[in-house]
This record gives C-alpha cells, sequence and structure tokens, in this order.
C-alpha cells in the first residue's frame, strides 16, 4: 500500500507516479530514485536504437516477473510492474524536445536588399532619399502582406532644427488572427556622424548600412517568407521613421516614430511579443542580451536566445551587455513586451564609414533565422 499511496499523493506531473515502484524496475537499485532522473536517461537511452530495444526488454521481463504473485497484495504489485512502464514510456516521450518549424532564410536576398537601400543615400528625413526609399519599402510590402499603412505625422527633429513629416510604414499579415507578434526596425538614417574619427564629417549624414537598412533587410526578406509560407500567428512588421535624429546624450530627442507609434496605438494592438532589430548585419556578429529587453521582457529575451541556442546560432551570446535606448521603449511603457536584438559593438555607429562592406549575408541570414523560429514557433 505504500506505493499506492505514495504514487496518488504525488501526483504533479505523469512523470512522477512512476515513483511507485522504482527500486523493483530498475535492477540493482535498492532506493527509489528521482522520476525526473529516470525519465531523462531513458529519454537519452531512447534516442538509440539500442536503448530502445533494451528498454522494451525491461518492460517485457517486468510485466512477466508481476505474473507470479497470486495473492491479493501481489495482484497490486502485479498492476503496478504493468502499469509502470508505460507510466515510464509516456512520461520519457513527453520530454523528447518537439521538432521546431523553420522556414528557409535567404542571407544573400537580404543583402541585396541592404544594399539597396543604401543606394537611394543616406534616408535623412526630408531628403529625396528618405521619400524614394519610402515608396521603395512601401511597394516591397505590398507584394507580400495582407494590408500595408503609411502612418504619417509631422515631428521637430532637433538635429534638422525644424519640423518635418515622417512615416512610420505598417505592414500586416493574417490580419483576422488574434494572436500577434510585432517585429519592427527603423528605416531612417542617421543625419549627423557625430561619433566619426574625422571631426570635419559630423555634419555628415550617416549611410546607415547597419544602423537603419540592416534590420529593414531582414524584416522585408522575413515578409516573403510570411507569404510563401503563412505562420501560426498574425504578425504585424513596422518601420519606424525618424528614430536616430537625436542629439546625442538627449534620449528624449529620438525614436520619434516608435513614439507617436505608441502614442496613438489601437488598444486592440496588443501583440503576445515583439522583436525590434537593429545593426544586425554586422559582419563580425556578436549580439548581448540588452539590459532594458531583460528588465521588462524577460520571458521573450528567454525564448529567442532558446530558440537561437537550438538552431545553432552561438551568436546570440548569453549574457547582458548593454541598456540602450531603442524603439523597444516606447512600446514597452505602453506594456508591449518586445525585446531589441542588437549588436552594439559596432566601430562604425554614427561613422560616414557604415557603409555595406562592413555588413554580411551570413550576419543577416542568422539573425532572420532566429526571427524566423520565434515566429513560427510562438508555442514554445
Ligand atoms: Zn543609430
Amino acid at each position: 500500500m505504500e506505493y499506492w499511496s505514495f504514487g496518488l499523493l504525488d501526483c504533479r506531473s505523469v512523470g512522477v507516479l512512476g515513483r511507485w515502484n522504482l527500486r523493483n524496475f530498475i535492477p540493482g537499485s535498492d532506493k527509489p530514485r528521482p522520476t525526473q532522473i529516470l525519465a531523462d536517461n531513458y529519454c537519452q537511452r531512447l534516442e538509440t536504437t539500442r536503448g530502445m530495444i533494451t528498454f522494451f526488454i525491461r518492460c517485457v521481463v517486468s510485466i512477466r516477473w508481476g505474473n507470479f504473485f497470486s495473492t491479493r497484495r501481489r495482484v497490486i504489485s502485479s498492476l503496478h510492474y504493468s502499469i509502470t512502464p508505460l507510466l515510464l514510456l509516456f512520461s520519457a516521450c513527453d520530454k523528447a524536445p518537439k521538432p521546431l518549424t523553420l522556414p528557409p532564410f535567404d542571407g544573400q536576398a537580404a543583402y541585396e536588399l541592404l544594399v539597396k537601400q543604401c543606394d537611394f543615400g543616406p534616408r535623412v528625413p526630408d531628403t529625396p532619399a528618405h521619400d524614394s526609399c519610402r515608396v521603395f519599402l512601401v511597394a516591397e510590402l505590398q507584394k507580400y502582406a495582407d494590408r500595408v499603412t503609411e502612418q504619417k505625422f509631422e515631428e521637430h527633429l532637433a538635429t534638422l532644427s525644424k519640423t518635418v513629416k515622417l512615416t512610420n510604414i505598417i505592414a500586416s499579415f493574417d490580419m483576422a488572427a488574434t494572436q500577434r507578434i510585432l517585429l519592427c526596425a527603423h528605416w531612417d538614417s542617421r543625419p549627423r556622424a557625430d561619433q566619426d574619427p574625422d571631426t570635419s564629417k559630423h555634419n555628415d549624414p550617416v549611410p546607415g548600412a547597419n544602423d537603419g537598412a540592416s534590420g529593414v533587410a531582414v524584416l522585408l526578406e522575413v515578409a516573403k517568407t510570411l507569404k510563401r509560407t503563412p505562420p501560426p500567428v498574425g504578425v504585424d512588421i513596422i518601420f519606424f521613421d525618424g528614430e536616430d535624429a537625436g542629439i546625442s546624450g538627449q534620449s528624449e530627442t529620438y525614436l520619434a516614430g516608435s513614439r507617436y507609434f505608441a502614442q496613438t496605438k489601437d488598444v486592440r494592438f496588443n501583440p503576445m511579443m515583439g522583436i525590434l532589430l537593429d545593426m544586425v548585419g554586422d559582419a563580425d556578429l556578436q549580439i548581448y542580451k540588452e539590459e532594458n529587453s531583460v528588465n521588462y521582457a524577460s520571458g521573450v529575451v528567454d525564448r529567442v536566445w532558446s530558440l537561437a541556442g537550438r538552431i545553432g546560432v552561438a551568436e546570440f551570446m548569453p549574457t547582458v551587455k548593454h541598456a540602450v535606448t531603442d524603439d523597444h521603449l516606447p512600446l514597452l511603457n505602453t506594456g508591449v513586451p518586445v525585446i531589441d536584438i542588437i549588436d552594439f559593438d559596432y566601430d562604425h555607429w554614427h561613422t560616414t564609414s557604415d557603409t555595406p562592406d562592413k555588413c554580411s549575408a551570413q550576419s543577416l541570414e542568422k539573425v532572420g533565422r532566429v526571427v524566423l523560429a520565434a515566429v513560427y514557433n510562438p508555442q514554445l
């Protein structure tokens, strides 16, 4: 009876029921062992044919051995000799990792989209290059999304010392889906290269290959995949404008597009998670966890970094390094759990040398695969 009582009281999971008679099931073991350890052992063993054969031989031996008993107490023993192998099989199977859904991501195509944006010139607000790129981005998204909208607004930009017209570009996929994921990046370029080692260039615009074009390039390529292979959730891709037109050291002068979007967003827009991409094209890619993301959306950080590990993207480092003022902050303030995927260790940040040759298709592909893993496996 002690085994029955133990089993019924301790039923927090199916696997725990296997504690009933572990001392009998495991040859040479004279004390019950934690079921979880046993389940793990069998998960590992089940990965090989030899392990599976051994497992089923032990099941059969246990069941036959149970048939020797005939008294009432021994009938009970016989029952749990017979049931336990099945319970252990279920608990072992429950531990096996679910296979990931991961469509392919074309890093070279993403790199070409990065170059295409840079070919317009720096996408500084209120310039012809900015306007031409906006037209291009809208046309690209219209090929793939169910709906593309331009959220137009005006903002005084400190670095330009004037009020300019800005546009957030919003592309929605499967608009009827209630479970949604937000993917975002900024598409503007910084007007002033104030980190350039050559001080005579501090008033020149930043080409923005990594700082701007890289995140947009990855998400344009993701948009193609969303059209080709519809994911199990709805997706909204937002390209924010006016992110990088602030004055260094004055964080409130940055993030014009995401601040406007957060202030005016529909209360029904409540995605389960969000991913912001910024500076993800560096050929020397190293992405540390970002501090604000960890503090305010740790569950999303854990999920994304876990997926990166499962698909072998080792450039997602397991530690926190930088706290960055970026477009995720206004959204976090409204309660949307958005994380920032950013490689902030980039020598060409806010310089005139932030050009496509500092970026690589391989880096864009690694980040793109992680984003696809998150979108296509939202239950994990
Ligand atoms: Zn920047």
